[in-house]
């Protein structure tokens, strides 16, 4: 706990921040209440950002969001492990997967059919780097959770979603099996928001979509990776002159909000991972196609020439500074 100094009696400082020697866990920092509004933690959020080292440093913010079930948290696992070899142990090596017989543990995954709170989970551990430009940076990384399976869901979603867009610098928006318009329209919502602050500021909101579409089945039509998942993403974006209007605005959108969009293509893990229910996510009962392609997918999102700096009307944004943007993108979707 920090000294409170008579002359700086700041709220910061009589905040206990988060113990770093406490086990790594998963801080709910957004949540949406029983009658669907949303509220904030935010002395979480500050355990979190405001500690020494974190505090002054600019965010990157990795965010993935989609609908319940296909394997988010299990995939941000391991962004974890990748980030524990490389930025805390500082290993420059392709064996960050680890051993092929370690469970796979850090935001919980297989979470059976039981339900979860909606709301954003931000992961405890912060990973320092220093970018080839000399700035030095915080990683954080976002689970969002959450079903879109009534009405009154889908709208609590499809605002985690958008917040959790707003607050990130990469989105990943993992999809099952294919982009359907359906996971277009849900960009609807934010992309809304998107258009108003472009009109004040001419910059480009967001920064990087990124499309995940898990368990692609057609290979052979487009390959599994970022080369294919390129062609779908053009396919699926791309409007004609016979267009309904929906269709080109949206699109329109869309591409005006972000300065950049990509879409990977994952392929199946597997029966194990899919069905079995003592699979505890180690590599060996996962299909090496998998991994072959997270060994790809993981680096080009977090390795540190990859990362992207979360930026709020073209300025990067410290630690300290994120709490407060947080609450303002809060404040747009009260009720
Ligand atoms: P979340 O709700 O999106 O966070 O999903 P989880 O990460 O909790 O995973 C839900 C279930 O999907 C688990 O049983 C995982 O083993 C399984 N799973 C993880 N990745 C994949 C994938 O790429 N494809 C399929 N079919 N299942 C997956
Ligand atoms: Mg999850």
């Amino acid at each position: 706990r920090k000294h409170v100094s008579k002359e700086d009696n700041s709220i910061e400082d009589v905040i206990q921040t988060e113990d770093v020697s406490s086990k790594p866990h998963a801080v709910q920092v957004v949540l949406a209440n029983e009658d669907h509004t949303f509220s904030l933690d935010e002395e979480a959020l500050k355990r979190v950002l405001l500690r020494d080292e974190v505090k002054d440093r600019y965010v990157c913010v990795v965010s993935v969001a989609g609908a319940f079930r296909h394997g988010k948290s299990f995939l941000l696992d391991f962004f974890l492990r990748f980030m524990r070899s490389k930025y805390e142990l500082k290993q420059n090596t392709s064996q960050w997967l680890g051993s092929e017989d370690t469970p796979l543990d850090g935001f919980s995954w297989r979470g059976g059919s039981e339900r979860d709170t909606t709301g954003i989970l931000m992961w405890s551990e912060i990973f320092l780097t220093e970018l080839a430009t000399g700035e030095k940076v915080a990683v954080l990384l976002l689970d969002t959770q959450g079903t879109w399976d009534s009405e009154s869901t889908v709208k609590e979603c499809a605002t985690i979603f958008a917040l959790s867009t707003m607050i990130s610098s990469v989105q990943i928006y993992n999809l099952s099996s294919n982009i359907q318009e359906d996971d277009l329209q849900h960009l609807q919502l934010f992309t809304e928001y998107g258009r108003l602050a472009l009109e004040g500021s001419g910059v480009t909101p967001f920064q990087r979509l990124q499309f995940l579409v898990r368990d692609w089945r057609f290979p052979y039509e487009a390959p599994y990776g970022a080369v294919g998942g390129q062609q779908i993403l053009e396919k699926r974006l791309k409007v004609n002159e016979n267009s309904h209007q929906e269709l080109i605005s949206l699109r329109k959108h869309i591409r005006s909000c972000f300065s950049e969009i990509a879409c990977f293509l994952m392929p199946h893990p597997g029966i194990k991972v899919a069905t079995s229910p003592t699979f505890d996510g180690r590599l060996t009962e996962i299909d090496s196609e998998f991994v072959d392609n997270l060994k790809i997918l993981v680096p080009m999102l977090l390795a540190p020439e990859n990362l992207v700096l979360k930026k709020i009307n073209g300025e990067k944004v410290k630690a300290k500074d994120f709490v407060q943007y947080c609450k303002c993108y809060m404040e747009i979707y009260k009720g």
